[in-house]
Formats: structure tokens, C-alpha cells, sequence
């Protein structure tokens, strides 16, 4: 559906996306995940055609857009600060993409109805957006890029203006519709957790280059690099004569018995509800570990304590710096 061959941007000589070559599916959810200013933007804006790469070209549905403008692109953006339309009840603010298409009013309403319908918005459709909350709001601009039917739907950060728990709700709302719809998404966003949770694949990104580029499972398992081991969830990261290993907290565990692999001195620990985790301080080093434990622990672990720390040669994974 989008093909990114080589396309590369540099703003004032300055590689902001260096060489970058992507294919994603008809019907993917795609997500570019990385820190602030790592480039995730400025490559949805180029696939949009509101920045045109420095080099290399883009394709959307067998055809090379790379000079074809926005407008004439098929694919809507949702934004983290959706522009409604003040004056405009949420009904008006749906329809109005169709209407300046000069679609037939039927066939207008029945677009409506099915888009409000599906963001949960037909008991609003006569409200103002001064009238609704953020997430609603949000849910006014997904609705009227839905309503268009593109083959695409580019978000930037779209959940990314609402509070915790509206986001969350708001992800699952976004992965079924996206499913039910089978809309092709390419989504940006800094939240690691809700790029694993909602994404078929994942890009990412660092510095305006790509480090990694899997399934969340792939990403989660196999992190290539230090950068993807590090900023998706945690990792314990150690040399070794081959390289860099990295071990996830919860395949370690904690022992009072000899022959760990490292041994060390608790610094602290936290509660985190299922799973407490030990701040270790490793052979002297200022290395910190977590460990998952069982809560059903009868001699619970205290600050200071000696501890062993092991886990199977299998857990580890070798990783590039
Ligand atoms: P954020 O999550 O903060 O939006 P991002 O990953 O989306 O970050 P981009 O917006 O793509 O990052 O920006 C990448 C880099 O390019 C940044 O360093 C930014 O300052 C720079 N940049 C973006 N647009 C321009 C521009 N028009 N002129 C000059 N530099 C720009």
C-alpha cells in the first residue's frame, strides 16, 4: 500500500530522516515509535506530501506520489490537536470533507452515521465541540477521517493531548476500528506501551535513523540494538567477551543460594502490584538490576541484603551498541 524507497529529508544540509526503506501492508497498522525529534513527523509528512523528501521516492498503492500534492493524495491525517471546526455541531464537523467533495446528501448521511456510530458519537452529533471533552473531540477527528474512506490514515500523536486512562480507552477503540475498517495505518507515537500494544509492526527510530523494525513480540524478544533494548521496557545490559548482552528483569531471579551468575547488594525496591523489583548494585559496579519476583515470597528481600542474581544462558540476547 505505501512503499518508501530511499527517501531521505535534510532541512538547511542537516539529515533530519537519513536514507529510509519501507513497505507496508494494505490493512497494517505501522507504527513509528522514538524520542522527540528523531524524524517520526517529518517522515508521515512526507508520505502525506506536505514535505518532499530531499531524495528518494514515495509510493501509495502501486503509484509514485513523490511529486503528486497532498490534496490529490488518498489518505487523511489525524492530528494530536484536531482542528474542528468551532462553529460546527459534531454531525457538521463529520460531514464537511464529503461536502466540499459534493457528495450526494444521502449518501453524506449514510457515511455519517456509520463514522459516528463506530466513534461512539451518535448520542453527540448535534453538540458543539466547546460542548465536549478532549476525548470526544478526538473522537469528532477520527470520525471525520474515517468517514472519507481513505486507503490510508496517517496519526501523529493522536492520543497524545488526553489523560491516562482516556488513552488507553481510546487505544483499544482505535486497534478495533482500525481492524473492522481494515484501513491501512501508519501511526506516531513516543509511547513504547502504546506502540506495543496497538501496532501489527513497529519502526524504531533514533536520531533520524531506523535502529529496529519488527512485530512488538519480535521487538520485545529479539531487540537488535541498544537503543530498542533500552527504550522498549526494560533491560539489563552487560558486557560480555562477545559484545553486549541484554536480559529482561523478568527472566532473572533473585537467590540466596551460592553459584548466581552476579552477585550484588540490594539498593532498593519497588511495588510495582504483581511484581516487586530489586534495584541491584552488581559486583561494585554502579550497574542497577530489576527482578521480578514472587509475591508469595515467606522471606520477603530488605534493602541491603546480599543477593544472588541468575538467569539461562537463553535469556540472553546479543545486542549492537
Ligand atoms: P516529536 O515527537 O517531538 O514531534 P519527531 O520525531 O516527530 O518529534 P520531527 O518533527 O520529524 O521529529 O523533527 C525531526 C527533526 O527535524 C527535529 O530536530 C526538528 O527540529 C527538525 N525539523 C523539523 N521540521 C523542520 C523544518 N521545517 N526546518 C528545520 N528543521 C526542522
Amino acid at each position: 500500500m505505501i512503499e518508501l524507497v530511499q527517501i531521505e529529508k535534510h532541512f538547511q544540509g542537516q539529515a533530519v530522516v537519513h536514507p529510509l526503506s519501507l513497505s507496508i501492508k494494505e490493512g497494517e497498522f505501522l507504527t513509528l515509535l522514538g524520542p522527540s525529534g528523531c524524524g517520526k513527523t517529518t517522515i508521515l509528512r512526507m508520505i502525506a506530501g506536505f514535505e518532499q523528501p530531499t531524495d528518494g521516492q514515495v509510493w501509495l498503492a502501486g503509484q509514485n506520489v513523490t511529486d503528486v500534492p497532498a490534496s490529490k493524495r488518498d489518505l487523511n491525517l489525524v492530528f494530536q490537536h484536531y482542528a474542528l471546526f468551532p462553529h460546527m455541531t459534531v454531525e457538521d464537523n463529520i460531514a464537511f470533507g464529503l461536502k466540499m467533495k459534493k457528495m450526494p446528501r444521502a449518501q453524506i448521511k449514510e457515511r455519517v452515521d456509520e463514522a459516528a456510530q463506530m466513534t461512539q458519537l451518535s448520542a453527540l452529533r448535534d453538540r458543539f465541540p466547546h460542548q465536549l471533552s478532549g476525548g470526544q473531540q478526538q473522537r469528532v477527528a477520527i470520525a471525520r477521517a474515517i468517514a472519507n474512506k481513505p486507503k490510508v490514515l496517517l496519526l501523529d500523536e493522536p492520543l497524545g493531548a488526553l489523560d491516562l486512562q482516556l488513552r488507553k480507552n481510546l487505544q483499544s477503540e482505535l486497534k478495533h476500528l482500525q481492524r473492522t475498517l481494515g484501513i491501512t495505518f501508519v501511526y506516531v507515537t513516543h509511547d513504547q506501551e502504546e506502540a506495543m500494544m496497538m501496532s501489527d509492526r513497529i519502526v524504531i527510530m533514533n536520531n533520524g535513523k531506523v535502529e529496529q523494525i519488527g512485530t512488538p513480540r519480535e521487538i520485545y524478544a529479539r531487540p537488535q540494538t541498544l537503543f530498542a533494548a533500552t527504550f522498549v521496557g526494560e533491560n539489563n545490559i552487560f558486557s560480555s567477551p562477545e559484545g553486549l548482552i541484554a536480559v529482561r528483569p523478568e527472566k532473572m531471579v533473585a537467590q540466596r543460594e551460592p553459584g548466581a551468575k552476579k552477585t550484588g547488594v540490594i539498593e532498593d525496591i519497588q511495588y510495582l502490584g504483581s511484581v516487586h523489583k530489586l534495584l541491584v548494585q552488581l559486583d561494585g559496579e554502579p550497574m542497577k538490576v530489576t527482578v521480578a519476583l514472587d509475591i508469595s515470597d515467606e522471606r520477603p528481600w530488605q534493602i541491603g541484603e546480599a543477593v544472588g542474581v541468575n538467569w539461562n544462558d537463553k535469556d540472553e540476547v546479543m545486542i549492537e551498541p
